[in-house]
Formats: C-alpha cells, sequence, structure tokens
C-alpha cells in the first residue's frame, strides 16, 4: 500500500515528543514551563495548555510541572500575558511546526527584556481528535472549529467552548496583550497575518506584523490584511478581539508549499 500525505504529518505524538525533547535538552533559559490541562476534546483527549514564565531562580535547569486549571490561575498576578494556539485545523500540520518554532524560540532567544515582561501561554494542539481522526479541517462532531467561537456549545465545541473560559479567566489575572491563532494556507506563498482594523482601545494592528516581516524574511507584511468579512465574523481572530479589546489578535497564513525569494519559489 502506499500513503501520500497532502503536507508533513504532525500527530499529537509528536507533539508529545517535542516537549520532552525539548525539556531533556539542557536550556539556559529564563523561563520555566508548565503543562496545564484546560479543556477536553469530545473523545476525552485532554488539551493542554504550555504556559511559559520567568523561573523564580534563572540559573535552575528547566523544569515542567503539570498542574490542575484551578493551581495554574493561582500564579502571581499582573504580568501581561501571550497567547499562541495552533492546529484549529487539524490538516495544516505546519501551524505545529511554526509552534515549535515559537517555542524552542521563546526558550533559546533573544529579546530577554520581553520575555521577563509577559507570561507565554502556548496551546499547540486545539482539535486534538481531528488531528487523532485524520480530519482535514473539522472537530469530531464535523464542526471547522474556527467558525464557531461566538457560540460555542458544550456537547458539540468542548474544545472552544473551555478555551474561552479559561482565556476569560487568564485575562483577568494576567490581561491577555497579543494572540496569535497559528493556521495554513492553502493557496497562498509564504506567511502573513490577518488582522483586525484598528481599533482606538489598542495598538495599531500593522505594527506588530511589520515588525515580525522585518525580522522573519518568510514573513510579507504586504499579503496581510486587517479587516473581516462576513464569514469570519465567528472566528477566533474576531471573537477573542471583541472579548479582549485591548488585545492584538491575529490569525497567522504559513504557506502549505513554499515562499518567495527574488524570482524563486524555495
Ligand atoms: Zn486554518
Amino acid at each position: 500500500m502506499v500513503t501520500f500525505a497532502y503536507s508533513f504529518p504532525y500527530t499529537q505524538l509528536d507533539l508529545e515528543r517535542f516537549f520532552q525533547r525539548i525539556m531533556l535538552k539542557k536550556m539556559s533559559s529564563l523561563l520555566k514551563i508548565d503543562k496545564i490541562k484546560v479543556a477536553e476534546t469530545l473523545s476525552g483527549f485532554p488539551i493542554f495548555v504550555y504556559k511559559m514564565a520567568v523561573k523564580k531562580h534563572v540559573n535552575k535547569k528547566s523544569v515542567m510541572s503539570t498542574q490542575s486549571l484551578a493551581e495554574g490561575a493561582q500564579q502571581r498576578q499582573g504580568a501581561p500575558s501571550v497567547v499562541f494556539l495552533a492546529r484549529q485545523h487539524p490538516g495544516e500540520s505546519q501551524g505545529s511546526y511554526v509552534a515549535e518554532g515559537i517555542v524552542e524560540w521563546l526558550l533559546e532567544g533573544e529579546l530577554e527584556g520581553w520575555k521577563k515582561a509577559f507570561e507565554f501561554y502556548v496551546v499547540p494542539m486545539v482539535n486534538i481528535d481531528g488531528v487523532y481522526y485524520g480530519n482535514y479541517r473539522t472537530n469530531l462532531s464535523g464542526n471547522d472549529l474556527n467558525r464557531i467561537w461566538r457560540q460555542p456549545r458544550k456537547d458539540y465545541h468542548s474544545e472552544i467552548y473551555m478555551l474561552k473560559k479559561y482565556f476569560f479567566a487568564l485575562n483577568k489575572t494576567h490581561p491577555i496583550s497579543l494572540i496569535v491563532d497559528i493556521h495554513g494556507h492553502s493557496n497562498s506563498l509564504n506567511s502573513f497575518f490577518y488582522g483586525n482594523p484598528p481599533r482606538k482601545e489598542a495598538e495599531n494592528p500593522r505594527l506588530f506584523p511589520y515588525y515580525c516581516s522585518r525580522k522573519v524574511k518568510q514573513i510579507s507584511f504586504a499579503q496581510s490584511t486587517f479587516v473581516v468579512s462576513e464569514d469570519k465574523k465567528a472566528c477566533a481572530r474576531v471573537v477573542l478581539s471583541e472579548m479582549f479589546p485591548k488585545a492584538l489578535v491575529y490569525t497567522f497564513e504559513n504557506s502549505f508549499y513554499g515562499w518567495r525569494r527574488g524570482k524563486t519559489i524555495v
């Protein structure tokens, strides 16, 4: 039998192995990782948030602990939070590779002041059922999770129903300042952002994509847009920006097949 894949596969086991692997590395990171269960899929898979925040003793080795939701909510108050989501659409496996890159960058990279100023919450696999059962776009109830954020139902869309509750609680202790929902794009080159139109409560939404495009050559600011079309009114980007008016909220699209360098497609 010959099996073809539309993109590089990335399962929930790959995700577990990734986090095991990064914790085995001796990181001189500023950040500590806590694994917090925040939701369950319809088939019973736990959905974890990986919280990354400055260690109390920054010279100690990175450690990962498992917390309950209640314990997680009792963390120190005040530091604003940054949230990353990936794999609402299970077929968009490049989202997981981007999420891996973000986690590695947070643990290893630069911008120490930025890392000390925020706490980071990564939900690397929202639609685990879809990944496990091989759906391209939907969860186990057959729904596109990125179209039901306005009124998710606990019995059909438990993933989003519970994540919304978690983010609502998180925002009270750690005001959410940035949310990036990572996706894959099937017919555009490069990586780019969909943002919301400017609003007076928040920073100019064009600045963050512009900054990212200056730092990462695969990201195109020119392809980024800042509008809300009728069919996107119930997606995470729009609903979360209404829940948290001071936050910048983006869909981060990443091409399925390449990026343009001059006249060459890489
Ligand atoms: Zn998508």
